[in-house]
């Protein structure tokens, strides 16, 4: 199900369908090209800022699209690298975009890689224990124009203290699927979004550059394998073994690694580039060395890149961090095997970054807007 707007965003057409409707309005057809000039490469907020086109095709585009599908209703800085944008949509669901910044040694904060972490759905069905976005259930799907608008959104605030040689490229370096959602489950969605986000006439952001990441929805992780983008894919493991990853992931029940590992492994050899493990350490859960040993098996057998994750705590779920040296002693397992790993230490706790968790708490709080449900 995804919410269908009275007038749709312009952030949902490509510019075919947008180029067919210019047409059918009776407009030259390369007033389509140069709006989405104005929209993606300009960056504009408003019709009239588009100063090379007609009056009267600025009032067509007005009369039948809107701009930004969400508005920002927070904007949450940590004091450390990461930026949380609170957007409201238009049937006032709340979703999530995290900015986060890895500083070049330096060369400060105007070079700092910037990664943005974008959201897929309102909720998510699929229930992971370690996850706030599973809490509260599923609500419904994004589409294509509510995830581009929180790209737009990002990159706009950014232009200005963004440097690079060519101010029409987007201001940030990385687009990661690891908000709130699942983006095999809103597959059509994340294949429209990211076409919009590749194309020349579009961001022009290169596919190599966009990771999707899943909790393992075995088919539809074969299916993307086929879909010809050059997309990175991180899988959400979280438990090496079928027993522990049941505990902490109701998905495993439907795809065991027996089907998920082979699906993995069918992108792998058609993108012929590394894979992502993720890989949350939870105290007594899957911090055991026998998990990191059954971990190293799949990493190999992949060709993964492993990223540890330590468990940022979420209110309600029972759950804790292992120590640093349990932490340590689960990463040297690896190491000593020749996994390539790394360990995230923590960004942008302070203003809940763990997936899910911002939109919870407001939405928790009194002073929140008003939801449909
Ligand atoms: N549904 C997709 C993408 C969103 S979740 C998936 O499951 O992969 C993406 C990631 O958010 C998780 O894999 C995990 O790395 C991170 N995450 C979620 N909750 C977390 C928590 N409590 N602590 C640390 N990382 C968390
Ligand atoms: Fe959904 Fe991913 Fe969170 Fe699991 S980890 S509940 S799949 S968003």
């Amino acid at each position: 199900m995804v919410f269908k707007p009275e007038k749709p965003s312009i952030f949902g057409e490509s510019l075919e369908s947008l180029s067919a409707r210019v047409v059918e309005a009776g407009y030259k057809p390369f007033r389509a090209r140069q709006t989405m000039e104005w929209v993606y490469k300009k960056r504009v907020g408003d019709w009239d800022a588009m100063s090379n086109l007609p009056k009267d095709f600025r009032n067509w585009l007005n009369a039948h699209y809107i701009f930004y599908p969400a508005e920002p209703v927070l904007d949450k800085r940590s004091n450390d690298v990461t930026q949380k944008l609170l957007l409201q949509l238009e049937d006032r669901s709340l979703i999530e975009t995290v900015l986060i910044r890895a500083p070049q040694v330096g060369v400060g904060q105007a070079h700092s890689r910037k990664t943005v972490c974008v959201s897929i759905q309102v909720g998510c069905a699929y229930g992971c224990k370690f996850c706030a976005s599973g809490i509260a259930g599923f609500r419904r799907n994004l589409n294509p124009s509510e995830v581009v608008a929180q790209l737009m959104h990002i990159c706009r605030r950014e232009d200005a203290h963004t440097v690079r040689a060519d101010a029409s490229r987007p201001s940030f370096d990385n687009i990661v699927f690891m908000g709130m959602g699942e983006p095999l489950a809103n597959y059509d969605t994340l294949v429209k979004t990211i076409r919009i986000l590749n194309a020349q006439w579009g961001l022009d952001f290169g596919a190599r550059r966009i990771t999707v990441s899943t909790s393992g929805l075995a088919p539809q992780i074969k299916k993307l394998a086929e879909e010809g983008l050059a997309v990175r894919l991180a899988i959400s493991l979280h438990g090496a073994t079928d027993a522990v990853r049941s505990q902490i992931m109701p998905i495993n029940q439907r795809f065991p690694l027996s089907e998920l590992i082979p699906a993995a492994k069918a992108f792998q050899q058609a993108h012929g580039r590394m894979l992502t493990l993720e890989f949350i350490l939870i105290e007594g859960v899957n911090d055991g060395l026998d998990q990191a040993a059954a971990l190293v098996e799949i990493a190999r057998e992949l060709h993964a890149h492993v990223n540890c994750i330590p468990y940022n705590k979420v209110e309600g779920l029972e759950w804790k961090r292992p120590s640093i040296r349990r932490q340590d002693a689960f990463v040297e397992v690896l190491k000593k095997a020749g996994v390539s790993v790394t360990i995230r230490r923590e960004k942008g706790h302070d203003i809940d970054a763990a997936c899910g968790q911002l939109r919870l708490k407001t939405e928790a709080q009194d002073d929140a807007p008003p939801l449909q449900s």
